[in-house]
């Protein structure tokens, strides 16, 4: 049997056979008769033998040539095949250059990743000077009970898959149900029941038994789902432990540090730990000394704490970084950081002060990172950081929460304000109004006094006094309604909030995620308006209305009918959306944000107001 390439060769020799015979001969004119069958068949290889070649010539070219001739070569060689046959060949041809669209995409982004991701190393500066790397968890006393530890992998998986929660990371410690089981000291029992919790939420099953164990911890759970507990308990057993074993002596400590992105954040966080230290004593467990560090209050404050020795510290970083470097503060018997809300932090620009942060330890500290949202930039930082870490993913990490409803509504800029009144109306007090800018935010406060509203705002135009007496004001119900910048959407936790109003979209939809998720806390049901229009980024307007359709929101049509160019590849690999900014509209490699970033650094222009976040400021 003859295979078809061998003769093609044998036709060839002939041809070129009968070019020599016939110069050879003298005979130009001589043409030897082939039937018309016999030509087309010849002339039709001979296009096959051309797309061959040139598609090996042009192997290095673009893709999209060598797939026009690996198309003519199919047509070519394959003519007495039906158009239907061709069809399919045709279609199966287009499909593998949509694969290859999907890698070309997936390579790219890999690349910007590369590019973005953090190549020093957040590490203290003796350590980086030494080469020191920590291999191993910090050891704890701490062990599960033995009930616990006796069950098969199976029951653990079972209970982490009815809590929807997923795990990454090595022998990652078993999730418990109970406090009573985390074995919380009776006093610590006794104050959550006086909290009215009950029992433990997801992050609070797995995350309290990874951190009791000892392990550096990423933390991903939507707002309000109770990630302050899993932080605060473990350092308060930890401080007892060590003020039990060898008590604080003056000028030391802190043992355990909290940074937070703003000072109300921190606030917050602070009169939690201040709850559950004081109910310690109650039991007649030693006392567990915190101290507040913020900027626009005295310092004095803080330094009668920490003259006395401070077991837990919880900061703004521009304030610390001003202790730390004025020496009232320092970090030796530091052991154990977290930083809440880690995301925020990095995107208001505090990169370069907890890097500075880290450079103040001076042994192996256990590290934990919280947030709602937790895009891969964030992960790339928390890398060099972290030892064997584990994360904890309650929900995709930036979904909104399920127990808001979310309406957006295409609303005229000048129109705005009017119409706020009437969104109002929908639910009963407490409701939150987002403005981006100060200045929105003074003039929608000054309006709902004029209209008899009950209302208070808070920016970073504002002194720290003033800002916490309308915190205090709305969060005690003494005022109905708050009005603020991105300063109070992160971790904020005013109870029963009713309804979130965006005056206006973020420029970002995972500060969205933080604005909507103070309300629908814990297990309530809340409401978000927002206010779209011609105003809005288009960029934002596609994540937005991908994040509606996750959470399973009503779209409305003027959304429904944006498309990106990209649209089609928003699903490939293992990320959904953007892996830098988290934002499931676009992919990285057309990331507003990134593309800002890149600006900024290029541009070196001053911050957005966050808390008018700069240092000085805190
Ligand atoms: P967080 O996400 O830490 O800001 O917590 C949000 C709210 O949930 C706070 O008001 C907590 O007091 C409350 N909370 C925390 N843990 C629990 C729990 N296990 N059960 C019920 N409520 C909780």
């Amino acid at each position: 049997m003859s295979s078809p390439s061998p003769a093609k060769k044998r036709y060839r020799r002939e041809e070129q056979g009968e070019k020599k015979r016939n110069s050879d001969s003298d005979d130009d004119n001589y043409v030897p008769y082939v039937p018309v069958r016999e030509r087309k068949k010849h002339e039709l290889m001979r296009l096959g033998r051309i797309a061959h070649i040139a598609e090996n010539a042009n192997k290095s070219s673009s893709e999209n040539e060598s797939d026009n001739e690996q198309s003519q070569e199919v047509l070519g060689r394959k003519y007495n095949i039906s158009l239907l046959d061709q069809h399919t060949e045709l279609k199966k041809l287009a499909e593998a250059k949509k694969i290859s669209a999907v890698e070309k995409q997936l390579k790219e982004e890999e690349k910007i990743l590369e590019s973005v991701a953090e190549r020093k190393a957040l590490m203290a500066a003796s350590e980086l000077a030494k080469a020191i790397v920590y291999e191993d968890p910090i050891e704890t006393s701490w062990k599960p009970p033995r009930h616990i530890l006796a069950m098969p992998k199976f029951k653990l998986d079972e209970i982490r898959q009815k809590h929807r929660i997923l795990v990454e990371g090595e022998e990652i410690p078993p999730p418990i149900r109970t406090f009573k089981e985390m074995k919380l000291p009776k006093s610590i029992l006794l104050a959550l029941v006086k909290k009215g919790i009950k029992k433990p939420t997801p992050i609070q099953v797995q995350g309290i038994p990874t951190i009791l164990s000892g392990r550096d911890l990423i933390g991903i759970a939507f707002t309000g789902s109770g990630k302050t507990l899993v932080f605060v308990l473990p350092i308060i057993m930890f401080c007892v432990e060590q003020e039990v074993c060898l008590p604080f002596i003056r000028n030391e400590g802190p043992y355990g540090l909290v940074i937070c992105p703003s000072r109300e954040l921190a606030k917050q966080t602070h009169e939690i730990v201040r709850f559950f230290c004081d109910s310690l004593k109650q039991d007649g467990l030693p006392e567990v000394r915190s101290c507040l560090a913020i900027g626009g209050v005295p310092v004095t404050e803080s330094m009668e704490t920490i003259q006395k020795g401070v077991h837990i510290m919880v900061a703004t970083p521009g304030r610390l970084m001003d202790m730390l470097d004025k020496k009232m503060v320092n970090l030796r018997v530091c052991r154990y950081l977290c930083m809440d809300e880690a995301d925020r932090m990095i995107d208001m620009g505090f990169e370069e002060d907890v890097r500075t942060i880290f450079s103040y330890f001076k042994g192996q500290r256990q590290t934990l990172l919280f947030s709602a949202t937790m895009p891969k930039k964030i992960q790339n930082f928390a890398r060099s950081a972290l030892v064997k870490p584990i994360t904890i993913n309650v929900g995709r990490a930036g979904a909104a929460s399920m127990n808001v409803i979310q309406d957006v509504e295409y609303v005229k800029q000048e129109a705005k304000v009017v119409y706020l009144l009437e969104c109002l109306q929908r639910t009963p007090p407490p409701v939150l109004i987002f403005a981006e800018k100060k200045q929105d935010v003074d003039a929608i406060h000054e309006y709902l006094l004029l209209k008899g509203v009950e209302a208070v705002a808070i920016h970073g135009g504002k002194d720290q006094e003033e800002r916490s007496k309308a915190v205090e004001a709305f969060r005690s119900q003494i005022k109905d309604v708050l009005v603020a910048t991105d300063v109070a959407s992160k971790g904020l936790d005013f109870s029963n909030v009713q309804h979130v109003i965006n005056y206006d979209m973020p420029d970002d939809v995972e500060n969205y995620v933080h604005r909507i998720g103070r309300t629908g806390r814990s297990s309530t049901k809340g409401l978000a308006t927002t206010f779209l229009n011609k105003a809005t980024e288009q960029s934002v307007l596609l994540d937005l209305k991908h994040l509606l359709i996750e959470a399973k929101q009503k779209v409305p049509p003027f959304l429904a009918e944006l498309c990106s160019e990209s649209e089609q590849l928003l699903e490939v690999g293992d990320t959904q959306g953007c892996s830098y900014c988290g934002g499931l509209g676009h992919r990285i490699t057309e990331c507003p944000k990134l593309e800002a970033v890149q600006n900024k650094q290029a541009s070196n222009i001053g911050r957005r107001d966050y808390l008018s976040n700069t240092a000085a400021d805190y």
